[in-house]
Protein backbone atom coordinates (compact mmCIF):
# COMPACT_ATOMS: atom_id res chain seq x y z
CA UNK A 1 0.00 0.00 0.00
CA UNK A 2 1.20 3.10 -1.37
CA UNK A 3 1.70 5.31 1.66
CA UNK A 4 3.47 8.70 0.85
CA UNK A 5 0.51 10.33 0.41
CA UNK A 6 0.72 13.07 2.81
CA UNK A 7 0.58 16.14 0.18
CA UNK A 8 -2.14 14.28 -2.47
CA UNK A 9 -5.13 15.56 -0.70
CA UNK A 10 -5.06 19.87 0.58
CA UNK A 11 -6.44 19.92 4.16
CA UNK A 12 -9.57 21.54 2.48
CA UNK A 13 -10.10 18.50 0.05
CA UNK A 14 -9.40 16.06 3.44
CA UNK A 15 -12.63 17.79 5.38
CA UNK A 16 -14.77 17.97 2.42
CA UNK A 17 -13.69 14.29 1.88
CA UNK A 18 -14.82 13.75 5.59
CA UNK A 19 -18.37 15.21 5.34
CA UNK A 20 -19.05 12.90 1.94
CA UNK A 21 -18.22 10.15 4.09
CA UNK A 22 -20.55 11.43 6.57
CA UNK A 23 -22.95 11.56 4.00
CA UNK A 24 -23.53 15.22 3.10
CA UNK A 25 -24.26 16.08 -0.43
CA UNK A 26 -22.37 18.80 -2.35
CA UNK A 27 -24.70 21.83 -1.27
CA UNK A 28 -24.81 20.88 2.34
CA UNK A 29 -20.76 21.11 2.03
CA UNK A 30 -21.08 24.11 0.08
CA UNK A 31 -23.36 25.60 2.82
CA UNK A 32 -20.23 24.28 5.27
CA UNK A 33 -17.68 26.45 3.96
CA UNK A 34 -19.69 29.16 2.24
CA UNK A 35 -19.54 28.21 -1.60
CA UNK A 36 -21.61 27.56 -4.42
CA UNK A 37 -22.39 23.64 -5.31
CA UNK A 38 -20.23 24.26 -8.19
CA UNK A 39 -17.42 25.06 -6.37
CA UNK A 40 -17.72 21.59 -4.13
CA UNK A 41 -17.87 20.12 -7.72
CA UNK A 42 -14.77 21.08 -9.15
CA UNK A 43 -13.13 20.62 -5.47
CA UNK A 44 -14.42 16.82 -5.71
CA UNK A 45 -13.62 16.53 -9.38
CA UNK A 46 -9.95 17.37 -8.18
CA UNK A 47 -10.27 14.98 -5.41
CA UNK A 48 -11.25 12.28 -7.75
CA UNK A 49 -8.62 12.83 -10.19
CA UNK A 50 -5.88 12.63 -7.43
CA UNK A 51 -7.13 9.49 -5.96
CA UNK A 52 -7.57 8.13 -9.30
CA UNK A 53 -11.29 7.40 -9.01
CA UNK A 54 -14.30 8.66 -10.91
CA UNK A 55 -17.14 8.64 -8.20
CA UNK A 56 -17.32 10.03 -4.66
CA UNK A 57 -17.92 6.53 -2.93
CA UNK A 58 -14.93 5.21 -4.68
CA UNK A 59 -13.02 8.57 -3.50
CA UNK A 60 -13.68 8.20 0.28
CA UNK A 61 -12.51 4.27 -0.19
CA UNK A 62 -9.47 5.14 -1.81
CA UNK A 63 -8.67 7.93 0.97
CA UNK A 64 -9.45 5.60 3.62
CA UNK A 65 -7.06 2.87 1.87
CA UNK A 66 -4.34 4.96 1.46
CA UNK A 67 -4.73 5.80 4.95
CA UNK A 68 -5.41 9.09 4.28
CA UNK A 69 -8.58 9.12 6.89
CA UNK A 70 -10.45 6.73 9.11
CA UNK A 71 -13.38 4.60 8.08
CA UNK A 72 -16.83 5.87 9.82
CA UNK A 73 -17.82 4.55 13.16
CA UNK A 74 -20.87 2.76 12.00
CA UNK A 75 -23.74 4.74 13.97
CA UNK A 76 -25.41 3.25 16.84
CA UNK A 77 -28.79 4.03 16.14
CA UNK A 78 -28.58 3.22 12.58
CA UNK A 79 -27.11 -0.49 12.23
CA UNK A 80 -26.35 -0.58 8.64
CA UNK A 81 -26.94 -4.60 8.84
CA UNK A 82 -30.24 -4.06 9.67
CA UNK A 83 -31.26 -1.81 6.48
CA UNK A 84 -32.71 -2.79 3.79
CA UNK A 85 -30.69 -3.82 0.90
CA UNK A 86 -32.08 -2.58 -2.50
CA UNK A 87 -30.72 -2.17 -6.26
CA UNK A 88 -32.86 -0.67 -9.00
CA UNK A 89 -32.33 -1.51 -12.41
CA UNK A 90 -33.09 1.33 -14.81
CA UNK A 91 -32.99 4.46 -13.59
CA UNK A 92 -34.86 6.96 -15.98
CA UNK A 93 -37.40 9.17 -15.18
CA UNK A 94 -38.98 5.96 -12.77
CA UNK A 95 -35.85 6.26 -11.21
CA UNK A 96 -35.18 9.37 -9.87
CA UNK A 97 -38.65 9.51 -8.44
CA UNK A 98 -38.08 6.18 -6.71
CA UNK A 99 -34.46 7.25 -5.29
CA UNK A 100 -36.24 10.56 -4.03
CA UNK A 101 -38.86 8.93 -2.02
CA UNK A 102 -36.14 5.91 -0.93
CA UNK A 103 -33.78 7.97 0.03
CA UNK A 104 -35.40 9.65 3.59
CA UNK A 105 -36.39 6.15 4.76
CA UNK A 106 -33.49 5.12 7.32
CA UNK A 107 -34.64 1.47 6.95
CA UNK A 108 -33.64 1.36 3.22
CA UNK A 109 -29.82 1.30 1.86
CA UNK A 110 -29.45 1.68 -1.98
CA UNK A 111 -26.70 -0.42 -2.79
CA UNK A 112 -26.57 0.21 -6.71
CA UNK A 113 -28.19 0.82 -9.39
CA UNK A 114 -27.59 -0.57 -12.92
CA UNK A 115 -27.86 1.71 -16.11
CA UNK A 116 -26.60 1.69 -19.49
CA UNK A 117 -27.54 4.92 -21.26
CA UNK A 118 -24.88 7.75 -19.69
CA UNK A 119 -28.14 10.37 -19.86
CA UNK A 120 -30.33 8.74 -17.83
CA UNK A 121 -32.44 11.44 -15.78
CA UNK A 122 -31.95 9.70 -12.57
CA UNK A 123 -28.16 9.10 -12.70
CA UNK A 124 -27.62 12.75 -11.43
CA UNK A 125 -29.33 11.96 -8.30
CA UNK A 126 -27.95 8.67 -8.07
CA UNK A 127 -24.33 9.95 -8.02
CA UNK A 128 -25.43 13.13 -5.71
CA UNK A 129 -26.55 9.87 -2.80
CA UNK A 130 -22.69 8.52 -3.80
CA UNK A 131 -24.77 5.10 -5.22
CA UNK A 132 -22.52 2.95 -6.78
CA UNK A 133 -23.65 2.75 -11.00
CA UNK A 134 -22.92 -0.33 -12.79
CA UNK A 135 -23.57 -0.61 -16.50
CA UNK A 136 -25.07 -4.35 -16.59
CA UNK A 137 -27.82 -5.59 -14.37
CA UNK A 138 -25.91 -8.74 -13.78
CA UNK A 139 -23.06 -6.88 -11.59
CA UNK A 140 -25.68 -5.44 -9.33
CA UNK A 141 -27.43 -8.58 -8.62
CA UNK A 142 -23.66 -9.79 -8.22
CA UNK A 143 -23.54 -7.46 -4.77
CA UNK A 144 -25.52 -9.14 -3.31
CA UNK A 145 -29.35 -7.73 -2.18
CA UNK A 146 -32.69 -7.93 -0.63
CA UNK A 147 -35.02 -6.45 -2.78
CA UNK A 148 -34.26 -5.69 -6.65
CA UNK A 149 -36.66 -3.27 -8.32
CA UNK A 150 -36.74 -4.17 -12.10
CA UNK A 151 -38.10 -0.73 -13.41
CA UNK A 152 -37.07 -1.17 -16.98
CA UNK A 153 -40.01 -2.58 -18.00
CA UNK A 154 -38.29 -5.02 -20.03
CA UNK A 155 -39.98 -8.96 -19.73
CA UNK A 156 -36.24 -10.12 -20.73
CA UNK A 157 -34.03 -8.22 -18.12
CA UNK A 158 -36.99 -9.51 -15.67
CA UNK A 159 -36.65 -13.26 -16.80
CA UNK A 160 -32.34 -13.01 -16.81
CA UNK A 161 -32.40 -11.42 -13.58
CA UNK A 162 -34.87 -14.29 -12.16
CA UNK A 163 -32.59 -16.87 -13.77
CA UNK A 164 -29.48 -15.68 -11.91
CA UNK A 165 -30.59 -14.01 -8.29
CA UNK A 166 -30.24 -16.15 -5.53
CA UNK A 167 -33.30 -17.02 -4.07
CA UNK A 168 -33.25 -14.78 -0.71
CA UNK A 169 -33.28 -12.07 -2.92
CA UNK A 170 -37.02 -10.50 -3.74
CA UNK A 171 -37.68 -9.52 -7.37
CA UNK A 172 -40.05 -6.13 -8.01
CA UNK A 173 -40.57 -5.98 -11.65
CA UNK A 174 -43.85 -5.36 -13.64
CA UNK A 175 -47.05 -3.99 -12.71
CA UNK A 176 -45.66 -3.70 -8.49
CA UNK A 177 -42.55 -1.43 -9.76
CA UNK A 178 -44.39 0.19 -11.93
CA UNK A 179 -47.37 1.00 -9.04
CA UNK A 180 -44.08 2.46 -7.17
CA UNK A 181 -43.05 4.28 -9.07
CA UNK A 182 -46.44 5.80 -10.18
CA UNK A 183 -46.84 6.49 -6.40
CA UNK A 184 -43.07 7.94 -6.26
CA UNK A 185 -43.72 10.03 -9.27
CA UNK A 186 -47.07 11.12 -7.99
CA UNK A 187 -45.13 12.31 -4.36
CA UNK A 188 -43.07 14.35 -6.83
CA UNK A 189 -45.32 15.96 -8.45
CA UNK A 190 -47.24 17.23 -5.23
CA UNK A 191 -43.71 18.56 -4.01
CA UNK A 192 -43.42 20.42 -6.65
CA UNK A 193 -46.92 21.82 -6.82
CA UNK A 194 -45.64 22.97 -3.32
CA UNK A 195 -42.95 24.37 -3.96
CA UNK A 196 -44.76 26.42 -7.02
CA UNK A 197 -47.81 27.78 -4.45
CA UNK A 198 -45.21 28.78 -2.36
CA UNK A 199 -43.60 31.21 -5.23
CA UNK A 200 -46.92 32.46 -6.42
CA UNK A 201 -47.09 33.48 -2.48
CA UNK A 202 -44.24 35.24 -2.74
CA UNK A 203 -45.44 37.08 -6.08
CA UNK A 204 -48.59 37.83 -4.87
CA UNK A 205 -46.64 39.69 -1.51
CA UNK A 206 -44.46 41.41 -3.65
CA UNK A 207 -47.21 42.66 -5.65
CA UNK A 208 -48.95 43.77 -2.53
CA UNK A 209 -46.09 45.61 -1.38
CA UNK A 210 -45.70 47.22 -5.01
CA UNK A 211 -49.11 48.33 -5.34
CA UNK A 212 -48.73 50.91 -2.00
CA UNK A 213 -46.56 52.77 -3.94
CA UNK A 214 -48.46 53.48 -6.85
CA UNK A 215 -49.69 56.58 -7.51
CA UNK A 216 -50.89 56.97 -11.18
CA UNK A 217 -53.81 55.10 -13.25
CA UNK A 218 -51.02 53.68 -15.98
CA UNK A 219 -48.85 52.41 -13.35
CA UNK A 220 -51.34 50.67 -11.73
CA UNK A 221 -52.86 48.99 -14.89
CA UNK A 222 -49.01 48.32 -16.44
CA UNK A 223 -48.21 46.77 -13.12
CA UNK A 224 -51.50 44.88 -12.34
CA UNK A 225 -51.43 43.53 -15.88
CA UNK A 226 -47.47 42.34 -15.79
CA UNK A 227 -48.56 40.40 -12.26
CA UNK A 228 -51.54 38.79 -13.54
CA UNK A 229 -49.97 37.79 -16.81
CA UNK A 230 -46.56 36.06 -14.70
CA UNK A 231 -48.54 34.56 -11.95
CA UNK A 232 -50.79 32.88 -14.54
CA UNK A 233 -48.33 32.25 -17.22
CA UNK A 234 -50.48 33.88 -19.76
CA UNK A 235 -48.77 35.65 -22.96
CA UNK A 236 -51.15 38.39 -22.99
CA UNK A 237 -54.11 40.82 -21.08
CA UNK A 238 -54.82 43.94 -20.19
CA UNK A 239 -57.14 46.38 -17.91
CA UNK A 240 -60.04 48.89 -18.41
CA UNK A 241 -61.74 50.83 -16.73
CA UNK A 242 -65.30 51.78 -16.69
CA UNK A 243 -66.72 55.45 -17.14
CA UNK A 244 -69.58 55.78 -15.17
CA UNK A 245 -70.26 59.29 -16.84
CA UNK A 246 -69.94 58.07 -20.18
CA UNK A 247 -70.71 54.30 -19.69
CA UNK A 248 -67.86 52.94 -21.50
CA UNK A 249 -64.64 51.67 -20.92
CA UNK A 250 -60.95 53.12 -21.01
CA UNK A 251 -58.20 50.59 -21.96
CA UNK A 252 -55.59 51.48 -19.26
CA UNK A 253 -52.72 49.05 -19.59
CA UNK A 254 -52.27 46.16 -22.27
CA UNK A 255 -48.92 43.55 -22.38
CA UNK A 256 -48.68 41.18 -25.29
CA UNK A 257 -50.92 42.50 -28.03
CA UNK A 258 -50.49 44.59 -31.68
CA UNK A 259 -49.89 48.22 -31.42
CA UNK A 260 -53.17 48.27 -33.52
CA UNK A 261 -55.02 46.83 -30.31
CA UNK A 262 -53.47 49.48 -27.93
CA UNK A 263 -54.45 52.64 -29.99
CA UNK A 264 -57.80 51.39 -28.59
CA UNK A 265 -58.82 53.98 -26.65
CA UNK A 266 -62.48 53.63 -25.93
CA UNK A 267 -65.17 51.24 -26.20
CA UNK A 268 -69.03 51.07 -25.54
CA UNK A 269 -70.43 48.00 -23.88
CA UNK A 270 -72.58 46.19 -26.85
CA UNK A 271 -75.65 44.06 -25.51
CA UNK A 272 -74.58 40.34 -25.32
CA UNK A 273 -71.03 40.95 -25.99
CA UNK A 274 -68.28 39.80 -24.01
CA UNK A 275 -67.75 42.94 -21.51
CA UNK A 276 -71.76 42.91 -21.12
CA UNK A 277 -70.76 39.44 -20.06
CA UNK A 278 -68.76 39.71 -18.27
CA UNK A 279 -70.13 42.65 -15.84
CA UNK A 280 -72.93 40.54 -15.04
CA UNK A 281 -70.79 38.37 -13.21
CA UNK A 282 -69.21 38.78 -9.89
CA UNK A 283 -67.11 36.31 -10.69
CA UNK A 284 -64.16 35.27 -12.80
CA UNK A 285 -65.41 34.53 -16.90
CA UNK A 286 -63.32 31.87 -18.53
CA UNK A 287 -63.24 30.39 -21.86
CA UNK A 288 -60.75 27.76 -23.14
CA UNK A 289 -61.47 28.79 -26.44
CA UNK A 290 -63.23 32.04 -27.58
CA UNK A 291 -63.53 29.92 -31.58
CA UNK A 292 -65.84 27.99 -29.42
CA UNK A 293 -68.63 30.97 -29.39
CA UNK A 294 -71.13 31.63 -32.06
CA UNK A 295 -70.45 35.54 -32.08
CA UNK A 296 -66.57 36.06 -31.09
CA UNK A 297 -65.04 39.38 -30.54
CA UNK A 298 -63.85 40.35 -33.40
CA UNK A 299 -61.25 42.56 -32.28
CA UNK A 300 -59.61 39.75 -30.05
CA UNK A 301 -60.53 37.27 -32.69
CA UNK A 302 -58.03 39.50 -34.80
CA UNK A 303 -55.45 39.28 -32.85
CA UNK A 304 -55.87 36.08 -32.25
CA UNK A 305 -56.57 35.55 -29.19
CA UNK A 306 -58.27 32.20 -28.43
CA UNK A 307 -58.35 31.72 -24.34
CA UNK A 308 -60.28 34.53 -22.41
CA UNK A 309 -60.18 34.89 -18.69
CA UNK A 310 -61.65 38.24 -17.06
CA UNK A 311 -63.05 39.25 -14.05
CA UNK A 312 -65.09 42.37 -12.85
CA UNK A 313 -63.17 44.95 -10.91
CA UNK A 314 -65.81 45.17 -8.26
CA UNK A 315 -65.60 47.89 -5.19
CA UNK A 316 -68.47 48.46 -2.40
CA UNK A 317 -70.79 46.75 -4.80
CA UNK A 318 -69.85 48.83 -8.02
CA UNK A 319 -67.76 47.95 -11.19
CA UNK A 320 -65.12 50.09 -11.84
CA UNK A 321 -63.75 47.83 -14.61
CA UNK A 322 -62.41 44.84 -16.27
CA UNK A 323 -59.01 42.38 -15.67
CA UNK A 324 -58.41 40.33 -18.54
CA UNK A 325 -55.22 37.77 -19.09
CA UNK A 326 -55.17 35.82 -22.66
CA UNK A 327 -53.81 33.31 -24.69
CA UNK A 328 -53.42 32.94 -27.77
CA UNK A 329 -54.24 28.57 -28.45
CA UNK A 330 -56.99 27.73 -26.34
CA UNK A 331 -56.19 26.44 -22.98
CA UNK A 332 -57.73 25.18 -19.68
CA UNK A 333 -56.20 26.32 -16.35
CA UNK A 334 -56.48 25.30 -12.62
CA UNK A 335 -58.98 25.94 -10.45
CA UNK A 336 -56.40 27.42 -7.79
CA UNK A 337 -55.69 30.20 -10.87
CA UNK A 338 -59.11 31.10 -10.44
CA UNK A 339 -58.76 31.82 -7.16
CA UNK A 340 -55.38 33.72 -7.43
CA UNK A 341 -56.90 35.79 -10.22
CA UNK A 342 -59.73 36.70 -7.58
CA UNK A 343 -57.42 37.70 -5.59
CA UNK A 344 -55.38 39.99 -8.09
CA UNK A 345 -58.84 41.90 -8.99
CA UNK A 346 -59.22 42.26 -5.26
CA UNK A 347 -56.08 44.24 -5.33
CA UNK A 348 -56.50 45.62 -8.74
CA UNK A 349 -60.32 47.17 -7.46
CA UNK A 350 -58.68 48.47 -3.89
CA UNK A 351 -55.64 50.77 -6.31
CA UNK A 352 -57.75 51.52 -8.71
CA UNK A 353 -60.03 53.47 -6.29
CA UNK A 354 -56.96 55.01 -4.44
CA UNK A 355 -55.06 56.29 -7.46
CA UNK A 356 -58.28 57.69 -8.71
CA UNK A 357 -58.80 59.90 -5.48
CA UNK A 358 -54.97 61.02 -5.56
CA UNK A 359 -56.13 61.74 -9.38
CA UNK A 360 -58.81 63.90 -8.68
CA UNK A 361 -57.69 65.68 -6.09
CA UNK A 362 -54.43 66.52 -7.83
CA UNK A 363 -56.87 68.04 -10.42
CA UNK A 364 -58.73 69.35 -7.52
CA UNK A 365 -55.42 71.45 -6.89
CA UNK A 366 -54.83 72.99 -10.04
CA UNK A 367 -58.09 73.75 -11.99
CA UNK A 368 -60.84 75.93 -11.28
CA UNK A 369 -64.10 74.31 -10.00
CA UNK A 370 -66.65 76.49 -11.41
CA UNK A 371 -65.20 76.20 -15.23
CA UNK A 372 -62.86 73.47 -15.26
CA UNK A 373 -60.09 75.99 -16.76
CA UNK A 374 -56.11 76.06 -14.62
CA UNK A 375 -56.79 78.14 -11.88
CA UNK A 376 -54.96 81.06 -10.95
CA UNK A 377 -52.22 79.58 -9.10
CA UNK A 378 -51.58 77.12 -12.03
CA UNK A 379 -50.95 79.81 -14.51
CA UNK A 380 -48.20 81.21 -12.82
CA UNK A 381 -46.51 78.65 -12.44
CA UNK A 382 -46.76 77.56 -16.09
CA UNK A 383 -46.22 81.47 -16.67
CA UNK A 384 -42.86 80.94 -14.80
CA UNK A 385 -41.95 77.70 -16.82
CA UNK A 386 -42.78 78.94 -19.83
CA UNK A 387 -40.57 82.14 -19.28
CA UNK A 388 -37.59 79.81 -18.23
CA UNK A 389 -38.24 77.67 -21.64
CA UNK A 390 -38.80 81.17 -24.05
CA UNK A 391 -35.32 82.57 -22.43
CA UNK A 392 -33.18 80.05 -22.58
CA UNK A 393 -34.26 79.00 -26.46
CA UNK A 394 -34.41 82.49 -27.53
CA UNK A 395 -38.17 81.91 -28.49
CA UNK A 396 -41.49 83.90 -28.49
CA UNK A 397 -44.47 83.47 -25.95
CA UNK A 398 -47.24 85.86 -25.72
CA UNK A 399 -49.69 86.16 -22.50
CA UNK A 400 -53.63 87.50 -23.15
CA UNK A 401 -55.36 88.60 -20.59
CA UNK A 402 -59.62 89.30 -20.96
CA UNK A 403 -62.26 90.41 -18.80
CA UNK A 404 -65.84 90.36 -19.15
CA UNK A 405 -67.57 93.48 -20.33
CA UNK A 406 -70.41 94.96 -17.87
CA UNK A 407 -71.32 91.35 -15.73
CA UNK A 408 -71.91 93.30 -12.76
CA UNK A 409 -74.95 94.14 -14.55
CA UNK A 410 -75.74 91.16 -16.12
CA UNK A 411 -75.57 89.50 -12.90
CA UNK A 412 -77.35 92.21 -11.66
CA UNK A 413 -80.17 91.80 -14.63
CA UNK A 414 -80.30 87.98 -14.41
CA UNK A 415 -78.40 86.84 -11.38
CA UNK A 416 -75.74 85.54 -10.19
CA UNK A 417 -76.48 81.83 -11.44
CA UNK A 418 -76.80 82.91 -14.96
CA UNK A 419 -73.96 84.75 -14.47
CA UNK A 420 -72.20 81.51 -13.78
CA UNK A 421 -73.79 79.87 -16.99
CA UNK A 422 -72.01 82.47 -18.80
CA UNK A 423 -68.89 81.73 -17.42
CA UNK A 424 -68.71 78.00 -17.85
CA UNK A 425 -69.78 78.85 -21.19
CA UNK A 426 -67.16 81.28 -22.51
CA UNK A 427 -64.62 78.95 -21.11
CA UNK A 428 -65.71 75.86 -23.17
CA UNK A 429 -65.29 78.80 -26.05
CA UNK A 430 -61.61 79.63 -24.72
CA UNK A 431 -60.72 75.68 -24.48
CA UNK A 432 -62.29 75.01 -28.02
CA UNK A 433 -60.31 78.43 -29.94
CA UNK A 434 -57.05 77.75 -28.12
CA UNK A 435 -54.35 75.29 -28.82
CA UNK A 436 -53.64 72.06 -27.22
CA UNK A 437 -50.29 73.70 -25.90
CA UNK A 438 -51.76 76.93 -24.60
CA UNK A 439 -52.88 77.38 -20.68
CA UNK A 440 -56.42 78.54 -20.60
CA UNK A 441 -57.08 79.90 -17.26
CA UNK A 442 -59.40 81.78 -14.62
CA UNK A 443 -57.70 84.27 -13.01
CA UNK A 444 -60.14 85.14 -10.75
CA UNK A 445 -64.06 86.73 -10.79
CA UNK A 446 -64.95 87.06 -14.80
CA UNK A 447 -60.99 87.70 -15.79
CA UNK A 448 -59.44 85.10 -17.84
CA UNK A 449 -55.27 84.37 -18.89
CA UNK A 450 -54.36 82.67 -21.72
CA UNK A 451 -50.41 81.50 -22.27
CA UNK A 452 -49.69 81.19 -25.86
CA UNK A 453 -46.33 79.50 -26.30
CA UNK A 454 -44.25 80.36 -29.48
CA UNK A 455 -46.95 83.21 -30.12
CA UNK A 456 -45.72 86.43 -31.48
CA UNK A 457 -47.69 89.56 -31.07
CA UNK A 458 -49.12 89.26 -34.85
CA UNK A 459 -50.08 85.74 -34.01
CA UNK A 460 -51.26 86.74 -30.41
CA UNK A 461 -53.56 89.51 -31.37
CA UNK A 462 -55.13 87.47 -34.49
CA UNK A 463 -55.85 84.89 -31.92
CA UNK A 464 -57.07 87.08 -29.02
CA UNK A 465 -59.95 88.76 -32.08
CA UNK A 466 -60.88 85.20 -32.88
CA UNK A 467 -61.86 84.78 -29.29
CA UNK A 468 -63.44 88.00 -29.34
CA UNK A 469 -65.55 86.96 -32.52
CA UNK A 470 -66.55 83.43 -31.64
CA UNK A 471 -67.90 85.16 -28.13
CA UNK A 472 -69.67 88.13 -29.58
CA UNK A 473 -71.50 85.81 -32.07
CA UNK A 474 -72.20 83.18 -29.39
CA UNK A 475 -76.34 82.69 -28.23
CA UNK A 476 -75.67 83.16 -24.58
CA UNK A 477 -79.20 82.37 -22.27
CA UNK A 478 -79.66 85.62 -21.62
CA UNK A 479 -78.12 88.34 -24.00
CA UNK A 480 -75.00 89.22 -26.17
CA UNK A 481 -71.75 89.23 -23.97
CA UNK A 482 -68.57 90.91 -24.98
CA UNK A 483 -64.78 90.71 -23.78
CA UNK A 484 -61.91 93.15 -23.51
CA UNK A 485 -58.51 91.86 -23.78
CA UNK A 486 -54.75 92.84 -23.47
CA UNK A 487 -51.68 91.30 -25.23
CA UNK A 488 -47.78 91.15 -24.09
CA UNK A 489 -45.00 89.65 -25.81
CA UNK A 490 -41.81 87.69 -24.11
CA UNK A 491 -39.32 89.20 -24.98
CA UNK A 492 -40.23 92.77 -25.97
CA UNK A 493 -42.60 93.70 -23.51
CA UNK A 494 -40.79 92.63 -20.43
CA UNK A 495 -37.71 91.15 -18.82
CA UNK A 496 -39.04 89.16 -16.14
CA UNK A 497 -42.15 87.29 -15.95
CA UNK A 498 -44.89 89.05 -14.15
CA UNK A 499 -43.80 92.60 -16.22
CA UNK A 500 -45.82 90.57 -19.31
CA UNK A 501 -48.70 90.12 -16.60
CA UNK A 502 -48.61 94.09 -15.51
CA UNK A 503 -48.64 95.09 -19.21
CA UNK A 504 -51.38 92.34 -20.49
CA UNK A 505 -53.37 94.28 -17.93
CA UNK A 506 -52.70 97.60 -18.69
CA UNK A 507 -53.05 97.06 -21.83
CA UNK A 508 -56.98 95.68 -20.75
CA UNK A 509 -57.58 98.76 -19.41
CA UNK A 510 -56.58 100.26 -22.35
CA UNK A 511 -58.96 98.24 -24.05
CA UNK A 512 -61.87 99.08 -21.25
CA UNK A 513 -61.04 102.38 -21.83
CA UNK A 514 -60.93 102.69 -25.38
CA UNK A 515 -64.95 101.20 -25.86
CA UNK A 516 -64.73 97.49 -24.44
CA UNK A 517 -65.46 94.24 -27.20
CA UNK A 518 -61.43 94.88 -28.79
CA UNK A 519 -58.14 93.69 -28.00
CA UNK A 520 -55.09 96.05 -27.70
CA UNK A 521 -51.37 95.43 -27.51
P1 LIG B 1 -66.08 96.01 -16.90
O1 LIG B 1 -66.65 95.98 -18.24
O2 LIG B 1 -65.42 97.31 -16.57
O3 LIG B 1 -65.21 94.86 -16.65
O4 LIG B 1 -67.34 95.91 -15.93
P2 LIG B 1 -67.72 94.71 -15.00
O5 LIG B 1 -69.07 94.93 -14.47
O6 LIG B 1 -67.51 93.47 -15.72
O7 LIG B 1 -66.63 94.88 -13.90
P3 LIG B 1 -66.61 94.84 -12.34
O8 LIG B 1 -65.24 94.52 -11.92
O9 LIG B 1 -67.24 96.11 -11.82
O10 LIG B 1 -67.58 93.67 -11.91
C1 LIG B 1 -67.21 92.31 -12.06
C2 LIG B 1 -68.38 91.47 -11.67
O11 LIG B 1 -68.16 90.09 -11.93
C3 LIG B 1 -68.70 91.58 -10.19
C4 LIG B 1 -69.22 90.21 -9.83
O12 LIG B 1 -70.56 90.22 -9.53
C5 LIG B 1 -69.00 89.38 -11.06
N1 LIG B 1 -68.41 88.13 -10.73
C6 LIG B 1 -67.16 87.86 -10.31
N2 LIG B 1 -67.01 86.54 -10.09
C7 LIG B 1 -68.20 85.95 -10.39
C8 LIG B 1 -68.69 84.62 -10.35
O13 LIG B 1 -68.00 83.68 -10.01
N3 LIG B 1 -69.96 84.39 -10.76
C9 LIG B 1 -70.78 85.41 -11.15
N4 LIG B 1 -72.02 85.12 -11.54
N5 LIG B 1 -70.35 86.67 -11.17
C10 LIG B 1 -69.08 86.95 -10.79
MG1 LIG C 1 -65.52 92.93 -16.20
MG1 LIG D 1 -63.03 92.37 -13.73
Amino acid sequence: MNRDTSSLLSAQELDILKWVQEGKTNKAIGEILGKSVWAIKYHMKNIMTSLGVTNRAHAVSQAIGRGLMQPSEPADDEPSQAKLKVGIVGCGKGGAAILEVLKENPMIYIAGIAENDPNARGLEVAQEMDIPIVTNHKKLVEIGLDVIINLTGSEAVEKEIRKIKPDHTELMGGLSAMLMWQLADERRKRYAEKEKVLREHETLYHLGTLIESIDSMNDAGYSLVDYATKLLNMPAGSMAIFDEKKEDMRLVASKGFSSKFDKINRWSLRKGGLTSTIFNQTTPYFLSDLKSLSNPNPLLIREGVRCVLATPLIVEGRIIGILYVNDFRPRNIRAEDISIFSLIAVYAGLTIERVKSIEDMRLLTIVDGLTGLYNHRHVMEELHKEFERASRHNTKFSVIMMDIDHFKQYNDNFGHLEGNRVLKEMSSLFVKTARVTDIVGRFGGEEFCILAPSLDKKNAVNFANRILKEVSSHKFPKRKVTLSGGVATFPEDGKGALDLIEKADQRLYEAKNKGRNRICS
